[in-house]
């Protein structure tokens, strides 16, 4: 608390100790500020991470929602699971507030980043920073659409949305239309069926995950969910949402009508690059950074899913927790570049239990496939004989380990 104190006197009269005189190296390094951006898991593994390494250094997390710490991945299981959304707080913030020993901003959109001046902008005033963390997650795609429901779409990416959509669930069998077969819609479908629901799965794609996954894996998740209820209309995209009785009808590119009760868009997510652009710091796909995690600005950096790190944007947990830690460790120090290890996405479809690891992007090679009863092994083997990636499903998800030993 003292640092605290001096630190942010200090940030008042730059260059200065509270008595008026220059600081000592130790102490400048006490007045070290750091400022996140984000109550996501990014912004929260980093503060926790930051506090088993620092237990005294200033940290003041600013987030634009209500700061609860949940795991995000648990949105699109909880109703088979019978959670509510209230279920899903793991800590409110008044916790994570008292359990990381920070200065905890909920509700407060950040406007504006100054690099220039160090500081970024709140509706509440401005926030001076010396390491500024830029952990601001991805932005839901929405499709054009036309229509007279087209803006009762719902999109679920934290737990505002997805209080929101519980709210509006009608109570089973009601009928859910899923804009976008890839993994998170699969995912919410797999939780709709279980639960007793009927949903259309609606997108362009020629078989669901098509981004992630080789067909015959896809094909054999699509039949388990067709025998669960799934109606399938892929190669095609929802054109028009118009309202329908109490329900709404979506007119399909080929002039097909599918009358639902509840449409929910999941066609993908875009790394949030919008502070970052308007601050001038390089982006791509997502915010540039190397393996240190740093931007193009040598105090600010980015972490999660907004970030690019060494050309790649890695939406999942596993590259979280390793740049979480990496960066920790240059924030209080000890420069560190992350490394990440083979990680493979489990995909939470219980109906049929998928886990993948595509091979590196521009890996040339093929994909080999074995089907039977149990599942398929899918395995990705480069031109030069290797295995560099594999695709399980059914049963034979339980080869993974002895799989992730067998890459080359
Ligand atoms: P977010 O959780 O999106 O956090 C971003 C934070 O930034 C939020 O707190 C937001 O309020 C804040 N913010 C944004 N802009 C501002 C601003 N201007 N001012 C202030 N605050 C701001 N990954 C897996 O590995 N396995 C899974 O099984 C899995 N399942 C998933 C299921 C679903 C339904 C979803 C949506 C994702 C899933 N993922 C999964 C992906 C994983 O959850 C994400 O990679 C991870 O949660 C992203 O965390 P983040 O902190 O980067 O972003």
């Amino acid at each position: 608390p003292t640092a605290r104190r001096v630190s942010s006197i200090a940030s008042r009269l730059p260059g200065t100790n509270r008595l008026g005189f220059q600081p000592s190296l130790a102490l400048s390094d006490r007045m070290e500020q750091i400022l996140i951006i984000g109550s996501g898991l990014a912004g929260y593994t980093l503060a926790r991470e930051i506090r088993g390494i620092d237990t005294h250094i200033p940290l003041t997390l600013i987030t634009a929602d209500g700061g609860d710490f949940y795991s995000k991945p648990m949105l699109s299981t909880a109703l088979s699971d019978g959670k509510t959304p209230a279920d899903l707080v793991n800590t409110p913030p008044q916790g994570m507030r008292e359990r990381l020993d920070m200065t905890l901003l909920t509700r407060q959109r950040v406007t504006a980043v100054l690099p220039g001046e160090k500081q970024v902008i709140t509706q509440q005033g401005a926030q001076h920073y010396s390491k500024l963390v830029l952990a601001l997650g991805a932005l839901p795609i929405v499709p054009p659409m036309r229509g007279d429901a087209v803006d009762e779409r719902l999109v679920i990416n934290n737990l505002d949305d997805y209080t929101r959509f519980r709210e509006q669930l009608p109570g089973a069998p009601a009928h859910i239309a899923l804009i976008g077969p890839g993994l998170i819609g699969c995912e919410f479908a797999n939780d709709l069926l279980r639960s007793g629901y009927p949903v259309s799965l609606i997108g362009p794609d020629p078989y669901p995950i098509s981004s992630l996954l080789p067909q015959s894996t896809a094909e054999a998740l699509q039949q388990a969910m067709q025998a669960a209820g799934a109606e399938w209309h892929l190669r095609q995209t929802a054109a028009i949402m118009d309202r329908n009785g109490s329900g709404y009808r979506l007119t399909l590119t080929d002039a097909q009508e599918i009358d639902c009760d509840l449409v929910l868009s999941a066609v993908g997510l875009r790394p949030d690059t919008t502070l970052a652009t308007e601050a001038g710091l390089p982006v791509n796909r997502g915010i540039i950074t190397d393996r240190f995690l740093q931007t193009g600005n040598p105090h600010i950096y980015a972490l999660g899913d907004c970030a690019e790190v060494d050309g790649r944007n890695r939406p999942y947990v596993m590259p979280i927790m390793h740049s979480a830690r990496a960066l920790a460790k240059t924030l209080t120090g000890q420069p560190t570049e992350v490394v990440y290890p083979a990680m493979p996405v489990i995909i939470k479809t219980p109906l049929h239990p998928v886990v993948v690891l595509p091979p590196e992007p521009g890996t040339s090679g093929d994909w080999d496939s074995e089907i039977d009863a149990q599942g398929t092994l899918c395995r990705f083997i480069s031109d030069d004989g290797h295995l560099k990636g594999f695709a399980l499903s059914g049963d034979r998800v339980d080869q993974k380990q002895a799989l992730l030993r067998s890459l080359s």
